[in-house]
């Protein structure tokens, strides 16, 4: 059989594990905080926003950012059909509804014109994901949540390195969250990131990520309210520290493997590949080929072809709303969400992929059309 091909590992150096020996070795007592606060300092930096809270998991981010806007039983939250459980599991912990919405058939993302539709006096979110690293209609977004009074949330676990007319995905919104899963582009193995530019929203979240003690809490052990335990570790955060060092190095890795399977794929009748409109930059998280329904290649027939290769397939994600956890509900699934999902794959794209490993994978492709 082939050698293997992975569709992720993350890139880790000698830097990286220097800054987590350092950590396991000298990070405790008081200087237990010293690479956490680093590495939210860094990703401020980065992405030009006034407060970051380095948290354990993307999904713990929602969570938390969440709650503090006060969503809870009978609300509903608007989210797109077309993302990673982690997008909607924070809504139904807080006894919210999640209301899925379909894409649009070019982005992949959630399609601002059904978000108008779907808008009820409970709504009380509405959740954007930049789908693999691919942009929102941010403007569109931010104008309708403006015009009612609702805040737009980023889901931007996928969208490191995602630029959209000047702005860093994941700073636009009334919050973001990032994931640091170790699939992403940057990694911790496990972690993520809240930011926000809100004070009041700022401080919120830092009391609930503290088990409900307020920074300005005197009293030891005297949480004023229920909050959450979604903490990054010291060692995480000093991988993270190493990352963010080599964050340019690390998108610019993924957008000239994306644009290597463009230059071969691209201009094959009948595929199409993630897009990036004028004044924007993706971070090419998950290069991502949709084949035309006139090609009628299905799902199992692309899963046994990669299979055959022992190249990993990675499936587009399954419209939220046909999962079980949903079925209570009865939903439709999105039309676009449904009809893409059947006639899509993600390509393998680890930093670390060789040409030739490319080429067994466009070769592939090719030969299945
Ligand atoms: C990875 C991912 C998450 C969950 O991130 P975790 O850090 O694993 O909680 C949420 N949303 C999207 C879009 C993701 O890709």
């Amino acid at each position: 059989m082939k050698p293997r091909i992975h569709y992720t590992k993350p890139s880790i150096t000698e830097l990286e594990v220097g800054y987590a020996t350092d950590a396991a070795r000298n990070g405790w007592g008081e200087h237990c905080h010293e690479y956490i606060n680093r590495f939210e300092e860094a990703f401020k930096t980065h992405l030009g926003v006034k407060y970051a809270i380095a948290t354990s998991s993307c999904t713990g981010a929602l969570h938390m950012g969440l709650a503090a806007l006060g969503i809870g039983a009978g609300d509903e939250v608007i989210v797109t059909d077309t993302t990673w459980i982690g997008t909607a599991a924070p809504i139904v912990h807080l006894r919210a509804k999640p209301v899925f919405v379909d894409i649009l058939p070019d982005s992949w993302c959630i399609d601002p014109e059904l978000v108008q539709a779907a808008i009820t006096p409970r709504t009380k979110a509405i959740i954007a994901v930049h789908l693999y690293g691919n942009l929102c209609n941010m403007d569109s977004l931010l104008k309708i949540g403006e015009h009612h009074g609702i805040p737009i949330i980023e889901d931007a676990a996928q969208a490191i390195g995602s630029v959209y007319h000047g702005e860093r995905a994941g700073s636009m919104g009334k919050f973001g969250a990032f994931s640091f899963h170790g699939t992403k582009t940057l990694t911790t193995g496990e972690g993520g990131m809240f930011v926000t530019n809100d004070s009041d929203l700022y401080e919120k979240v830092l009391t609930l990520s503290n088990h409900g003690r307020a920074l300005t809490q005197t009293k030891q052990f005297w949480p004023d309210i229920i909050g959450f335990k979604y903490k990054i570790s010291t060692v995480q955060a000093a991988i993270g520290c190493g990352q963010m060092e080599r964050l340019e190095e690390l998108v610019k890795r993924k957008r000239e493997i994306l644009d290597n399977y463009r230059l071969h794929l691209e201009s094959v009748p009948g595929i199409s590949m993630n897009p990036e409109p004028e004044g924007t930059i993706i971070g090419a998280w998950m290069p991502t080929v949709v084949f035309s329904k006139a090609l009628k290649i299905s799902r199992e027939r692309l899963q046994d072809a990669f299979k055959i290769e022992n190249i990993d397939a990675r499936l587009f994600f399954w419209p939220l709303s046909s999962l079980p956890p949903f079925s209570e509900w009865s939903l439709t699934p999105g039309k676009i969400a449904k009809d893409i999902s059947d006639r899509a794959i993600n390509l393998p794209s680890y930093h670390d992929i060789l040409e030739d490993e490319q080429l067994r994978i466009i070769a592939l492709i090719k030969s299945i059309i």
